[in-house]
């Protein structure tokens, strides 16, 4: 099987040939008529450029009936929660859209580990298993022995540990594998090279061939659960599912034993971040993006965090979404209150995670707190 940076290349996903978006932009009714007739759940590029085009913008409503009824027989009535945990603002990148990246003249923060235990305490008590460890790329201090004490101390707790910090080697997760963590978010921010080049103006992201693989090393080490997405607001939304949906085909033939999920997240004011990027994604266009992932692949997960306001979240959670982040605090130190520290970006929805539980009841729905795959998964 080719890798993956060889199969965005071949089929022109990670470049600006136009090619797709000449295809998407001559869709036609009957095109995405036919698609709706199919049965949902099955991915080729050509039925997710017709399902994310402008003309199946007209069909929302029955792209959002398939979408719920689909993850309503994959995945029952259930929402999964969890809670990110922040646990070092420290970062050598210069992401141009982050708050953290190494040129923000703030107070930086770390958490040791028993800071880090105090927080984690705080967020199992308001009932979470499943717990997201979340760090700028800082080897120094967040190291692989740093996040292997961490979590042996965790698995007492959580039945699940995830991470979305910087990528390493097929070694490095290895040893978070064994030390009980299980699984990787990493986004690739835009699939789209150049822009990719222009918003990482310095440091060890700027190489987009290493983070590309990233899942593959993650997933060859024992990672069961891969989350991909694209910072929507770089580049195209378009272009950039095209290229996301290809890497997420190629990593469920390849390592079908973990599970992938999409995550969605929009770009937020962010502290010394200009706000003037010119591929902000409206709410129908996220939505019509989450509708036609999920009608091409009826077994991803569906992420949605605080990023996003109530009332979106809120109408979103029947139609797609598997799994949501509640009551975060996205800054290190955050769920104590002991640290003053910035925030990564601003959240816009600060329910507390009990109300957001009763929120999910009203819609008829259960909330999980406990990642019940990697409970009964055998290791
Ligand atoms: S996006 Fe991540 S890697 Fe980039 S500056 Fe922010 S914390 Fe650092």
């Amino acid at each position: 099987m080719l890798d993956i940076a060889t199969i965005l290349s071949e089929n022109q996903l990670d470049g600006d040939s136009g090619r797709w978006d000449d295809i998407i932009h001559s869709v036609s009714a009957t095109d995405v008529e036919r698609q709706l007739d199919c049965a949902p759940g099955k991915y080729s590029a050509q039925r997710l450029a017709v399902l994310i085009s402008p003309a199946a913008s007209n069909y929302l409503e029955i792209m959002a009936q398939q979408a719920h009824d689909l993850t309503k027989q994959r995945f029952g009535r259930t929402i999964q929660l969890y809670a990110p945990l922040y646990l070092s603002n420290h970062c050598v990148n210069r992401c141009l859209y982050c708050g953290y990246n190494t040129d923000g003249d703030f107070e930086r923060t770390r958490l040791s580990i028993e800071e880090a235990l105090s927080d984690a305490q705080i967020i199992a008590e308001e009932g979470f298993r499943h717990i997201l460890l979340v760090s700028g790329e800082d080897t120094k201090y967040v190291s692989v022995e740093y996040l292997a004490e961490l979590a042996g101390e965790l698995r007492k707790t959580f039945s699940s540990i995830s991470i979305e910090i910087y990528p390493m080697d097929t070694d490095g997760y290895k040893a978070l594998f064994d030390a009980g963590i299980d699984g990787i978010t990493l986004y690739q921010e835009t699939y789209n090279r150049r822009h990719y080049e222009h918003y990482h103006a310095a440091g060890p992201k700027r190489d987009y061939d290493f983070r590309i693989r990233t899942h593959d090393r993650a997933a060859t080490a024992g990672m069961r659960r891969l989350g991909i997405g694209t910072l929507l607001g770089l580049c195209d939304w378009r272009q950039d599912t095209m290229a996301m949906a290809e890497h997420a085909a190629y990593l469920m033939k390849k390592y079908w034993r973990s599970q992938v999920s999409f995550s969605f997240p929009r770009l937020r004011p962010a502290l010394n971040v200009a706000d003037n990027f010119e591929h902000l994604v409206s709410d129908t266009e996220m939505v019509q993006m989450m509708l036609a992932l999920r009608l091409c692949f009826a077994d991803a997960g569906i992420v949605l965090s605080t990023r996003e306001r109530a009332d979106f979240r809120d109408n979103l959670l029947k139609l797609a979404v598997t799994r949501l982040s509640a009551g975060s605090k996205t800054n290190p130190g955050g769920y104590s209150g002991k640290s003053d520290s910035a925030e990564q970006f601003q959240i816009d929805d600060d329910r507390t995670p009990e109300q957001m539980a009763g929120v999910i009841k009203n819609a008829g729905m259960e909330a999980v707190w406990k990642d019940w795959d990697a409970s009964f998964a055998a290791k």
